[in-house]
């Protein structure tokens, strides 16, 4: 397909800016463009039919079944959108003065109050613009902490090898350095490797409970409680707040200090790059190291404020304040019966979808699962030839999308199934019934497989080069 650039005939335009109203200031002329902006010239329905065709090439929640493993790409209700688009919401300014713009501080406060009977937190920014700014954020107020503490020689950090790969990321950007331990054999923290981690100079173990392999580690008050012994402080990954919310809070499981994925959990349409919101949450004793612009009530007003020992702002003004609005808007709309069945359901879903494929797929980690489930192919590329990759691509012709594949890396074919609350039973059993269809076709006809898809807009690519040679950037000096 052509990109716009490339259907731009000169001569074509669109007004579609209102005449200007105000005096027009001219420009210094340092500060004016040397070269002319490469606008596309088009009519307005060549654009249209532009943007309707890249449409029609995606693959979005709205399309059909995604169960992308760790990313809970739940259905977002239209509710959270008519709420953004609220006029009194949308049309406000970061510039305007607080006192203008009470109701929308609201919005700040009573989010942060729901999301802190959520997760058992005592304060929450809402800051960060995704999940792994989130836990940067995080990090940066463990180390203020220990530095204020007298304690900066605490700069070590305890990663499990089977965390999210943000967040060992996270840990290299905020100059501390991460120790990685091994998991057990059911992906869950090896409570022996963690006790020789610790000691005098740890800051604080991340983890993800449940783990990205879909189980609960049953262990995690000895695990936090290690960790505080020595001195450290927990923090907890709740990117997929998805299989407990409601149900068990990571506040009274011993954490000091959580992120959430507003967009993952709390319904706000992801991929692509956001807009996200990566809220961090905190106890009492983290509180003072919050980002600046903390909403706080001060007689009748609500104001920002700037937290005694604040690590200072981790973004432009205020964070994605349309994300946390749907958060919200999701939050208020389920209530506390509906944000605990809600994740109930997603476990249900897992379990189920798991429970009719486990007699012919291995299933790594045991019969039960929280909210996501991993399969592995290892035992039918052995019999077929047929590779994880390739059934992946054979489900994208079923118009479904594929789920997670090869992680974790620890699980050889790797399949992270994640079916949320969302789908219906009747959609779950239809990507049973793929699934099982795949895996008889990959014994009947395997050498089709490495030609897959063939009803999908974009066959099979070259990966490898997608990732080496990405070209991302249209070269306008061939014009
Ligand atoms: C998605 C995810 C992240 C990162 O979140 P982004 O918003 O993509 O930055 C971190 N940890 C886990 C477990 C995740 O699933």
């Amino acid at each position: 397909m052509k990109l716009i650039f490339e259907r731009s005939v000169d001569g074509y335009y669109n007004e579609m800016i209102s005449k200007c109203d105000v005096p027009v200031v001219e420009l210094p002329e340092t500060m004016k463009r040397e070269k002319e902006l490469h606008l596309p010239s088009l009519p307005q329905p060549e654009i249209s039919r532009h943007y309707t065709e890249l449409a029609n090439a995606t693959f979005g929640i709205n399309d059909g079944f995604y169960p992308l493993g760790s990313c809970t790409m739940k259905y977002n209700p239209k509710i959270n959108d008519e709420m953004a688009a609220f006029p009194a919401f949308a049309n406000i300014h970061p510039l305007q003065p607080e006192r203008t713009v009470q109701g929308s501080l609201e919005v700040f406060t009573m989010t942060e109050r729901l999301l802190k009977e959520i997760t058992g937190m005592h304060a929450i920014t809402f800051q960060p613009a995704a999940g792994a700014h989130g836990e940067f954020t995080s990090l940066l107020m463990i180390k203020a902490y220990h530095e204020k503490n007298g304690q900066p020689q605490r700069n070590k950090i305890i990663v499990p090898d089977s965390a999210h790969g943000t967040n060992p990321a996270s840990v290299a950007m905020t100059g501390m350095i991460t120790v990685n331990i091994p998991s057990d054999e059911y992906g869950c923290v090896d409570i022996e490797a963690l006790k020789e981690a610790v000691g005098e100079d740890t800051a604080g173990l991340m983890l993800t409970n449940p783990n990205t392999a879909g189980i609960f580690d049953k262990n995690i008050l000895e695990i936090t409680k290690i960790v505080h012994d020595a001195g450290g402080l927990n923090y907890y990954d709740g990117a997929n707040l998805n299989a407990i919310m409601g149900v068990a809070r990571p506040g009274d499981m011993g954490f000091d200090i959580i992120h959430l994925n507003l967009h993952k959990t709390f319904s706000t349409p992801h991929g692509g790059g956001g807009p996200g919101s990566g809220a961090v949450g905190c106890k009492e004793i983290l509180k003072s190291f919050l980002p600046n612009f903390y909403p706080v009530q001060q007689g009748e007003q609500i104001v920002f404020t700037e937290p005694a020992d604040s690590i200072g702002q981790v973004k432009g003004f205020y964070g994605q304040f349309s994300v946390f609005l749907r958060a919200l808007t999701y939050i208020l709309f389920l209530g506390s019966e509906g944000i605990s069945s809600a994740s109930k359901g997603a476990v249900l879903n897992a379990n189920y979808m798991l429970h009719e494929l486990k007699d012919i797929f291995e299933v790594p980690y045991g019969d039960t699962c929280m909210h996501e489930f991993v399969i592995s192919l290892d035992r039918l590329k052995k019999e077929t030839g047929v590779t994880a990759l390739d059934v992946a691509k054979g489900i994208l012709d079923h118009k479904m999308y594929p789920p997670t594949m090869y992680f974790p890396l620890t699980v050889p074919e790797a399949l992270m199934v994640e079916p949320p609350e969302t789908e219906s039973k009747e959609r779950i059993d239809d990507a049973i019934s793929v699934y099982r269809k795949l895996y008889e076709a990959a014994h009947e006809n395997p050498e089709d497989f490495h030609n897959y898809p063939l009803h999908a807009q974009i066959h099979r690519v070259d990966e490898v080069r997608a990732a080496r040679h990405p070209i991302v950037r249209y070269d306008f000096s061939k014009e």
